[in-house]
């Protein structure tokens, strides 16, 4: 465990790391040590769908109100700051829209005002974005994600810049009883052996993916951030060292999302799943995202790119493109 911590305090260049269940737990955690009744936070409306639900379904009733806004809003997050606002949360990219958030800004402001900043980290696996160089007060990632690798493994952290930040999250985590077993210290150990040469390739394949899709008739857009038409690409390319494996596509709007459905249902490659960071490519629809009302009605599908051969990935999306763009030509 010691061996963990160690390890990704030194992977995100954090004072200290406290290693937990999961990245909801982490997520959990960050509010608890931070907020108390009559507190209120900042939370992206592009963030993982679990964060605002934990706010909108628990916080809530105890006193604690959790605010949505637009992950592009960048300085003007300064109009959004109460009195009691007591955390703003960032996340970068977004969860299935991929917004990426100018943090610096985000930060400056924030720390004007005396509100520390979180950082939901999972994409970049404490690798791909400097949080602490960023400003960023507290840093979380799911290492259920890539430090697993393995789709076996739930598993989170929590970095901290200082001793400030140090003190509450490590007394919160404590009284919530939010130890975690050894064995699971030891998978996530294994996966960080190969965590340099998977995120290369993953990163290779995605891109290869990411523009192919590009350039096909049925789509839309591609949410990548190397990809200038991503939102937020030029705070990627200011802030990020590289890209990963999760990418978004929207369909052209002559597709019902039955039509998204059954692309998703006809790939033979790819898999359906939720998750992300593993050997496995993976797929899945979002009939009912939010996002403050960009949730682009049922026509974004949302991709993992695994460890298998680019050409056989883009092969399989060819043949279930080909298809259910023929049945709307009918
Ligand atoms: C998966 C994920 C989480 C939650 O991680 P679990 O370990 O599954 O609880 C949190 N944040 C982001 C951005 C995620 O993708």
């Amino acid at each position: 465990m010691l061996e963990l911590v160690a390890r990704i305090a030194e992977l995100e260049g954090a004072y200290r790391t406290f290693v937990v269940p999961g990245g909801q737990a982490a997520i959990a955690l960050i509010y608890l040590a931070l907020c108390k009744s009559g507190s209120h936070a900042l939370v992206p409306a592009s963030a993982y769908g679990p964060n605002r639900e934990l706010a909108e379904k628990l916080l809530q009733r105890l006193g604690i109100e959790v605010e949505p806004y637009d992950p592009l809003i960048g300085e003007g997050i300064g109009a959004l700051i109460r009195h009691n606002t007591a955390l703003m949360w960032t996340e970068s990219p977004g969860s299935i829209t991929m917004e990426v958030q100018d943090v610096p800004s985000i930060v400056r402001v924030a720390h004007a005002r005396g509100v520390p900043v979180a950082l939901d980290n999972t994409y970049a696996a404490g690798v791909l974005f400097d949080a602490f160089a960023h400003g960023v007060d507290i840093s979380m990632q799911a290492l259920t994600k890539y430090a697993g690798g393995h789709s076996d493994l739930l598993l989170g952290t929590v970095s901290v810049k200082n001793d400030a930040f140090y003190e509450p999250v490590g007394t919160a985590w404590d009284l919530l009883g939010m130890a975690v077993s050894p064995d699971d210290a030891s998978l996530a150990l294994r996966g960080l052996q190969t965590l340099r040469v998977r995120l290369e390739r993953l990163e290779r394949s995605t891109l290869q993916v990411a523009n192919w899709l590009a350039g096909q008739s049925a789509i839309q857009n591609v949410l990548h951030p190397a990809l200038p038409s991503s939102p937020g690409h030029v705070f990627w390319k200011r802030d990020f060292t590289g890209s990963a494996s999760v990418l978004s596509i929207v369909f052209k709007d002559v597709f019902t999302p039955t039509d998204v459905d059954d692309f998703v249902d006809r790939l033979a490659l790819f898999k359906a799943g939720y998750s992300w960071g593993g050997g496995t490519s993976l797929a899945m629809t979002y009939p009912y995202l939010a996002n403050g009302g960009k949730g682009f009605s049922g026509r974004i599908v949302r991709l993992n790119i695994g460890l298998e051969e680019p050409d056989d990935l883009i092969a399989d999306l060819h043949q279930s493109l080909r298809i259910v763009g023929d049945q709307i030509k009918k």
